[in-house]
């Protein structure tokens, strides 16, 4: 087995090189699975950073790509459409009921296309709107305006002045038997509701999960009294589906099993099944009407690879399977429950959450956080069984690949919980 070490000219993200282990050296990946170089074989427990949708290397989205390839690669989005990019604007403003698809490179981008059009637009009106609400626990991305919107956390600590300023309601994050969030719900819709006192552009939230707070999820009905209370005061809603997009929630869309019907929506992460970094902004007509008419009105953001046709074919592919398949990703949360519902009797264990592929629980720490290193330990005993998990601090999930089958859904669970021993 070669030894892990650091590359001499690699940097790699999120990565403190003084404490963490040098990274694994994949070679392959073939549905659920990673190989290594060693030859060893991992079970992707969460989807590469939640982006690997069907499972590794499909066949159909490489195919596609390949053929596309040969095609057309790239060509200039200012002054050329292209029909792939017509093709999925078309898909998925049917599906989203949102006309317009603005097109970026990730889900950062993404959403700091949503933040540009809700601002730029009430500018556009001739009656700017300058506060922006987002939810204590969010996080939207990397860049600065993404960055802003998110959370202030050990992530932000370094930028935050320069960070501008950005109202927050609490988010009344739940799990199963939990008997008090009612009155946290109450309390978040109040604090709401005094804020969108203030003229408000935006309200930005990730639809049912906050993925990067730990797999923090909201009851359906919460949501809607937010968007109910963010249209009474006029203000836009931008629903965050760079991670519950495309079937994580059991819903093609978060906004769809909530019952929501927001203003503007990004996407990226599953977009492509996971093959190529893209995102998507999908935006109501009305926006993108508010754009048209003298130079001052246009929208001037643009990325050089926007609406990359690879990444176009990526994401039709995708999608076409995505919908062969509904039943996939539909009945992921009846086949996650059971295995829950056993980790969730472990006394090192509490706060068992479960929607559609997702499913969380917390180790029970005195000093919870990021930085926590129980996470870190459950993460290597697992890996030595064949698991490749990525603990949020306390917080240990599961959001692996649809194609995931049954012994190895067993496998992750029998991992996560034979780790404990180690704590
Ligand atoms: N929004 C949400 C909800 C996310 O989970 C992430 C990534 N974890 C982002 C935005 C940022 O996406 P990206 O890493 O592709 O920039």
């Amino acid at each position: 087995m070669p030894p892990q070490r650091w590359h001499p000219h690699l940097w790699h993200p999120t990565t403190q090189v003084a404490s963490a282990d040098p990274p694994l050296r994949a070679v392959r990946g073939r549905g659920a699975l990673l190989e290594l170089d060693d030859g060893r074989q991992l079970i992707d427990a969460i989807s590469s950073w939640w982006v690997t949708l069907h499972g590794h290397a499909e066949p159909s989205i490489a195919a596609a790509v390949a053929a596309q390839a040969t095609e057309l690669e790239q060509v200039i989005f200012a002054n050329f459409s292209h029909p792939p990019a017509e093709q999925l604007a078309d898909a998925l403003s049917a599906r989203s009921g949102l006309e317009r698809l603005f097109f970026s490179d990730n889900g950062s981008t993404a959403v700091e296309v949503a933040l540009k059009i809700a601002w730029q637009w009430w500018r556009n009106r001739g009656e700017p709107r300058r506060q922006l609400i987002a939810f204590e626990g969010a996080y939207h991305g990397d860049t600065m305006g993404a960055m802003a919107l998110g959370a202030r956390s050990p992530f932000t600590a370094p930028f935050d002045e320069l960070l501008f300023e950005v109202a927050r309601a609490p988010w009344p994050a739940t799990w199963w038997g939990d008997e008090g969030v009612e009155p946290r719900e109450r309390l978040a819709l109040e604090r709401l509701e005094q804020l969108l006192e203030t003229p408000t552009a935006a309200v930005i939230l990730e639809p049912l999960v906050q993925g990067a707070a730990g797999m923090a999820m909201v009851r359906e009905g919460f949501l809607r009294e937010v968007e109910r209370r963010v249209r009474a005061a006029g203000a836009l809603l931008i629903a965050d589906e760079v991670l519950t997009g495309f079937g994580r929630t059991g819903a093609l869309f978060a906004c769809q099993r909530a019952g929501l019907t927001p203003d503007l929506i990004a996407l990226s992460k599953g977009l492509t099944g996971g093959f190529l970094p893209m995102g998507v902004t999908l935006a109501r007509e009305a926006l993108h009407a508010g754009f048209i008419g003298a130079s001052e009105r246009t929208f001037l953001h643009g990325h050089s690879f926007t609406a990359n046709p690879l990444g176009c074919a990526a994401a039709l592919a995708s999608l076409t399977l995505l919908e062969a398949n509904p039943g996939r990703y539909e009945r992921f949360e009846a086949r996650h429950r059971p295995h829950l519902e056993v980790l969730a009797q472990h006394p090192k264990l509490r706060f068992p959450r479960l929607i559609g592929t997702i499913a969380a629980i917390d180790l029970v720490l005195e000093k919870p956080g990021y930085f926590n290193p129980a996470g870190r330990i459950v993460q290597r005993r697992a890996l030595a069984e064949g698991v490749f998990l990525r603990p949020l601090g306390q917080v240990i999930y599961l959001l692996p690949p649809l194609c995931l089958d049954d012994t190895q859904l067993e496998q992750c669970y029998g991992a996560i919980s034979r780790a404990l021993e180690a704590l």
